[in-house]
This record gives structure tokens, sequence and C-alpha cells, in this order.
């Protein structure tokens, strides 16, 4: 299968901290299928380090409430252009932009919410099928 994951699961240092979050035992379970790893933020123009994000009321906000939703679209568009003829995706669950079934509460209070990042519900109205990262192990 051809796959589309978030490149910070893959190993790439590329969230707002300059960190990664690279899941071996992932990596490991998905030996064998084609990779490409993505990342919606940076395909945005998103510097690495960067305030972090959330989502209140639809909107992507930074803490100081500087509204970066319609940079952060344009970045799912470039980024979907990379991986729209990919089977499924593997996508960080919580993120702003890549969370599945949880994002945080848009207080930066470290609370999440259910809900999903801008770039899940763009591949998901595209018609792209998207686990998180537990969802495959
Ligand atoms: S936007 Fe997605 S791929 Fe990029 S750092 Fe955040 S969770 Fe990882």
């Amino acid at each position: 299968m051809k796959i589309g994951i978030s490149a910070c699961l893959y190993g790439h240092k590329c969230r707002y901290d300059g960190a990664d979050k690279k899941n071996e035992e992932l990596l490991k379970a998905l030996e064998g299928n084609e990779l490409i790893p993505i990342c919606p933020e940076l395909c945005a123009g998103f510097p690495i380090p960067r305030e972090s994000i959330e989502i209140l009321n639809d909107r992507v906000l930074t803490k100081d409430k500087t509204d970066l939703t319609q940079q952060l679209y344009q970045g799912c568009v470039s980024a979907f252009e990379q991986i729209k003829d990919c089977d499924i995706l593997i996508l960080k669950e919580k993120s702003p932009s890549c969370g599945v079934r949880e994002i945080y509460d848009g207080f930066f209070t470290g609370k999440t919410i259910k809900g999903s990042g801008l770039f899940t519900r763009y591949c998901l109205e595209k018609g792209i099928p998207v686990l998180n990262e537990e969802d495959f192990m």
C-alpha cells in the first residue's frame, strides 16, 4: 500500500517545538509499504520552531489569537497534492492539523476534546481514509 504519514511520526523534526514524534513501533508495523511523509504546517510555510496553534470555533489560532486558518488551509491543499494517490493516511492524533478523533480544546489548557484537525478534515472530504498512529498497531 501507499501510505501518507505525518512527517513527525516518520521522524522529521517538524513539530512546533522543533522535535519529532518518531514512532519506531509504527514504522516497523508499516514495513513493506511505501510511506510518504507529509507535514501540512510546513506546507503552509510555518517556521520551525513556531508558536503552537489550536482550533477554536473552527478557527486556527495562536495563544494570542492570531488567526492562521487561511494559511493552514492553503497548506492542507498543498500537502494534499503530495498524498492524493495514497490508499490511506496515518496522522498524528491531537494535532490541530493532523488530529483524527481528538484535538486540544482551543484554550491552551492541555485538555483535549473530540474533533479532528484541518488536514484530516480536508483529506476525509476528498475521500482518503485517515487513521491515527494507534489504529494501525
Ligand atoms: S502538522 Fe502534522 S506532521 Fe506536521 S508536526 Fe504537526 S502533527 Fe506532525
